[in-house]
């Protein structure tokens, strides 16, 4: 049996020929099965990738997305970058071409498939970590409130507790979701009650074409775990939340509450993406896919939680395909036995 790690390393060395940190000239000519992972024949990369050294954060290349997602699955990304600033980012808007690119925040919402992701990615948890502020002002409705500046890279555990320390309401039921401010305003985290969208006040981001761009509130539409921001993709670097001036106590102790409520129902020892199906309206995808049996029901690695049917769990090595397998499966059950079609809250990355 070969420890986690070797087999990483064998299976890295396998994509790039070299072994870690190389720039990706692969060299395999035909498929090969290394440790049961197909590693397939790439073209040698552009010899452009010089632009690369103008970078002033980290840059790896094959770096497994397995090690960057909390369910522990996904294959190599050709190039992964951890930019330092928004000048990193405006060389890599510069440079990059045609090559596609992806945005990673802390990997919670994720299932990236097996054969990785080509081209670029963007990981922010590096940096874009400041918080400026609070900054109090008296509201409309004569009460105080607080504006935090927030790079998005900042964890939202972090971010609920840094509020709190202000006596500052309005995320504390945040402060169980794993993933970065950055991913939280893309998919409107949400929970207790409580949604990102409800406290934003605007969000910097820079575009596919390389602008920096304010956009405010009214410029974005928060749904149920979406957000619909106006065209332009690209990166979000910061946004500015206004938060109300609450009691302390009681803030921690909601905190401590709902961070309690998840240790006792979700399986947080084992690697997972959170709830992998929207709750449909007036109802809990947990409760429908509970109630069709499939509690425990495992693909290969994967496995519907025993705690909370709601999440996929990896028991140690699941693949990309069994969990796309078993999502497939559970929502066959599911509309068989209840006539509701689950829609997916995870996103699936393949290719
Ligand atoms: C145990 C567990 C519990 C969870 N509980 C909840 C919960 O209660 N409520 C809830 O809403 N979610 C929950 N989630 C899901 C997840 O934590 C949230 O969706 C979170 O907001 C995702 O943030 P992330 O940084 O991990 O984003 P990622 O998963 O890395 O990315 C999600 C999406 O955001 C995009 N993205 C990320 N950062 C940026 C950026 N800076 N600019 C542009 N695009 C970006 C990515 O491209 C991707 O499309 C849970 C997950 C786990 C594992």
């Amino acid at each position: 049996m070969l420890h986690e790690s070797l087999k990483q390393k064998l299976i890295r060395y396998a994509h790039t020929s070299r072994g870690y940190g190389h720039p990706p000239r692969v060299r395999l000519e035909s498929p090969k099965t290394v440790l049961g992972q197909k590693i397939y024949p790439r073209k040698t990369m552009s010899p452009s990738i010089e632009w690369l050294r103008k970078i002033k954060g980290k840059v790896l290349y094959n770096e497994l997305l397995s090690k960057h997602t909390s369910i522990c699955i996904g294959g190599p990304a050709d190039i992964f970058i951890f930019p330092r600033d928004v000048e990193d980012l405006n060389t890599i808007y510069g440079h990059k071409g045609g090559m596609p690119l992806f945005v990673l925040g802390e990997g919670t919402n994720l299932l990236v498939g097996d054969g990785g992701i080509r081209g670029i990615v963007v990981c922010l948890k590096e940096g874009f970590k400041s918080i400026q502020g609070p900054e109090f002002f008296r509201s409309a409705d004569g009460g105080e409130s607080a504006v935090l500046k927030v790079g998005s890279g900042v964890k939202m555990s972090y971010l609920a507790k840094y509020a709190a320390r202000f006596s500052l309401a309005g995320i504390e039921g945040l402060a169980g979701v794993p993933g970065s401010l950055g991913g939280a305003l893309v998919m409107n985290a949400g929970a207790e009650g409580f949604e990102i969208g409800d406290v934003t006040r605007n969000v910097v981001r820079i575009t596919d074409a390389g602008k920096m761009q304010t956009l405010q509130k009214g410029d974005i539409e928060f749904r149920y775990r979406k957000t619909v921001f106006p065209p332009g993709d690209g990166i979000i670097v910061e946004a500015e939340l206004e938060l109300r001036k609450g009691d302390a106590r009681t803030i921690y102790e909601n905190i401590d509450r709902y961070l309690s409520r998840r240790t006792v129902n979700q399986p947080l020892t084992l690697p997972n993406s959170g709830s992998v199906f929207k709750n449909p309206p007036g109802d809990k995808a947990g409760r429908l896919i509970e109630a069709a049996g499939l509690k425990g029901f495992g693909v290969g690695g994967a496995a519907v939680s025993v705690k909370h049917a709601n999440f996929i769990v990896n028991k140690g090595n699941a693949k990309s395909g069994d969990v796309v397998r078993l999502i497939e499966h559970i929502r066959d059950v599911v509309k068989e036995k209840t006539g509701t079609e689950l829609e997916t809250e995870i996103i699936v990355i393949d290719g």
